[in-house]
């Protein structure tokens, strides 16, 4: 299927799909089922994603990355999505990947320097910390309880996250926290910096979960008891962080469809190669029609996601609003995902379900992408707002005439 994507951008996903069928792909065969990969397979991955010449394309040459629009990158991250080993070997791995962004947009010289270079360079990690335990910030985000107050030329942050990603390994933490109590969240809240290894920076757990698979990652349960960090750890404006945020969760809601899109058409992909080998009932399964008519199906949905995903990201390319366009990406290509992985491991039989294939780890990894950064109904809440905007009272006149006798003009009964 071809795309409107720039030559720019055909020929760097063309690179990304080199290193797949050449490297990495091969790798995931060789891994024994089910088994994490270690670190010095993940700094092999990111050598070879350096020879390739696809290393972190989304960010900044001056930063170590490729410079790339964020537009003509984004089919470098679906090429990625098609293995768990893909998005870290090319840099383009969550949640690094938004924090990145995040720092790129907000930061200033020095934290640029002394967080995004590391971070692009792979020698740190990070995690964003937002999701609060009842009855703090979850779906709804201006329920947040953590708070920052300044103490002379320092911060002091208290409060208890969980669900950040990657905040057992992370070097570095995102914490957004209420500055300006009086002020309505959306303006009270700022996003700070905070050192993993700061005094009262406890990680409590990381929390049991679905999902893992080839790039095990945490989901940590931490708590911010009297956290310091100076006046200079403040991350963008005061009071802006749930600007910053979102200007962090929109791009990075992109590249998540993107990624998920990607891995969506590999399980197609193994379904189709599976089926067409496999004989039964006097034939292939891929002669069956029923089969044939959901992986038709599965095809043409992905499609319109992927045709979506574009659209959203001009959008965003050309500085428009893009709300409403991201959450129907998100909530769509998360349901288009999840039904096509699930058609392909019941497409497989046992083989769906063992771990020689990848989609076992597939099938537990999306189930997340229909609730992180945004569940399913908080989009279709966004999605209907605008729906129910601008409402035509005229529609409706046809049948508020009560008691009148029918005036219509023509023949009718
Ligand atoms: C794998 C994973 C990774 C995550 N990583 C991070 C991270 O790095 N940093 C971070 O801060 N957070 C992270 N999160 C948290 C995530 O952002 C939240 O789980 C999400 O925002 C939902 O919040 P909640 O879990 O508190 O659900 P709740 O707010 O308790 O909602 C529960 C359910 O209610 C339904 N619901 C909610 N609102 C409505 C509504 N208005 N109408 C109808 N139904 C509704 C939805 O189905 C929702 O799933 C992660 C979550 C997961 C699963």
């Amino acid at each position: 299927m071809r795309y409107d994507d720039s030559d720019q951008a055909q020929e760097l996903a063309q690179r990304a799909q080199d290193l797949m069928e050449e490297v990495v792909l091969p790798m995931e065969r060789e891994r024994p089922g089910g088994m994490a990969v270690s670190s010095g397979t993940i700094t092999k991955l990111r050598e070879a994603a350096r020879e390739y010449d696809v290393y972190a394309p989304q960010i900044p040459e001056e930063h170590g990355g490729m410079g790339i629009d964020f537009r003509d990158a984004l089919p470098v991250f679906e090429e990625a999505g098609r293995s768990l080993l893909g998005p870290v070997a090319m840099r383009v791995d969550a949640p690094d990947e938004g924090n990145m962004h995040l720092l790129e947009l907000a930061g200033d010289d020095l934290q640029k320097e002394q967080y995004l270079d590391p971070l692009v360079a792979g020698d740190i990690k990070s995690g964003f910390s937002m999701t609060e335990p009842m009855q703090g910030a979850g779906s709804d985000p201006k329920m947040i309880q953590t708070t920052a107050e300044k103490e002379g030329d320092e911060w002091v942050i208290d409060g208890h996250k969980w669900w950040t990603t990657q905040g057992v390994e992370a070097d570095v933490l995102f914490v957004l926290a209420r500055t300006d109590e009086d002020a309505h969240p959306y303006q009270g809240c700022s996003i700070f910096i905070v050192p993993a290894d700061a005094d009262g920076v406890e990680v409590v757990r990381n929390v049991p979960h679905m999902g893992g698979g080839a790039h095990g990652i945490s989901h940590a349960e931490i708590v911010y008891d009297d956290v310091r960090v100076p006046e200079e750890h403040l991350l963008g404006e005061l009071n802006q962080g749930f600007v910053h945020a979102q200007e962090r969760l929109g791009p990075a809601r992109l590249t998540h469809c993107m990624r998920f899109s990607g891995m969506a058409q590999r399980s197609l992909d193994i379904a189709k190669a599976y089926t067409s080998e496999r004989q039964g009932f006097d034939s292939t399964l891929s002669d069956k029609q029923s089969l044939r008519h959901r992986i038709a199906d599965a095809e043409t949905r992905l499609h319109v996601a992927r045709t979506a995903i574009r659209d959203a990201a001009d959008r965003i390319s050309a500085g428009e609003e893009a709300r409403v366009p991201v959450s129907m990406c998100k909530v769509f290509t998360a349901n288009v995902t999840q039904d096509a992985i699930d058609l392909a491991v019941q497409c497989c039989g046992a083989n769906g379900i063992g771990k020689d294939l990848p989609l076992s780890d597939f099938y537990e990894s999306v189930r997340q992408f229909r609730i992180v950064d945004g569940a399913d109904e908080v989009h279709r809440r966004v999605i209907a707002r605008h729906a129910f905007d601008d409402v035509d009272e005229a529609e409706l006149e046809p049948v508020t005439r009560f008691g009148q006798p029918n005036r219509r003009s023509g023949d009718g009964h």
